[in-house]
């Protein structure tokens, strides 16, 4: 089945999706930007959210996964090598198993960039700011200065509406019934939920070998799984 999901996604609070450190930053997780200066959410970042999200959801419709299947990544050698693929890593693919479907990257909706043409609303777009956050070292409960880390945050007064596509073949309907399970759980994305960064909302539009589908339902095929 030819499957094409329009994805849109809206961030409640800024998010950071850095690249490591660069030259031409000065902080250390520095945003990742389109050719025009607007940070962009990677396919990739997204796909490794939603991967995670599945795998929480089909153990839960398959308490037996584990002694069905033998897949933990992200350890290359231990996820899907040979047949039978485990349900994740035919959505998702494995290093030995090609995903069917393609995550392309999330890039800030044109209307949000319309809506910016004036001076001011531009610049408070195009603004990033640092956030400093502060490691502690446990062992010593003090705070250990080489664990001081900036973080380059997009912080822009309005909510921010990201679009994006996820496109492929899927074998089966119940594939996709996972698939949509663990875009629609997904609650942040970056790495620092826990200091409040990328919360979102994500809303999608199924297209299913040409004909819309409404994904309420697909996600009933979700107790395929079970039976
Ligand atoms: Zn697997």
């Amino acid at each position: 089945m030819q499957i094409e999901i329009d994805l849109k996604v809206t961030l409640d609070t800024p998010f950071s999706i850095g690249t490591g450190a660069t030259a031409d930053s000065v902080a250390d997780k520095p945003l990742i930007k389109d050719a025009e200066g607007y940070p962009i959410i990677p396919g990739s970042s997204l796909k490794g959210v939603v991967r995670h999200e599945c795998e929480r959801i089909i153990r839960s419709l398959i308490p037996a996964f584990d002694d069905q299947w033998i897949c933990h990544p992200p350890l290359a050698k231990n996820m899907c090598k040979t047949d039978p693929i485990c349900p994740v890593c035919r959505i998702f693919g494995s290093p030995w198993y090609p995903a069917p479907i393609t995550f392309e990257n999330l890039v800030l909706a044109t209307e949000s960039k319309e809506q910016s043409r004036t001076w001011r609303g531009l610049r408070s777009v195009r603004k990033t700011s640092l956030r400093f956050g502060v490691g502690i070292n446990r062992s010593r409960n003090v705070v250990a200065e080489d664990l001081l880390y900036s973080t380059e945050t997009y912080a822009p007064p309005q909510a921010l509406v990201y679009q994006g596509r996820i496109w492929g073949t899927l074998g089966e309907r119940q594939e996709i019934a996972l698939l949509l399970a663990g875009l629609q759980s997904v609650s942040t994305i970056g790495g620092d939920r826990s200091r409040g960064l990328g919360w979102c909302q994500v809303e999608v539009a199924v297209i299913l070998d040409g004909q819309s589908v409404p994904p309420s339902e697909l996600l009933q095929e979700l107790d395929q799984w079970s039976n």
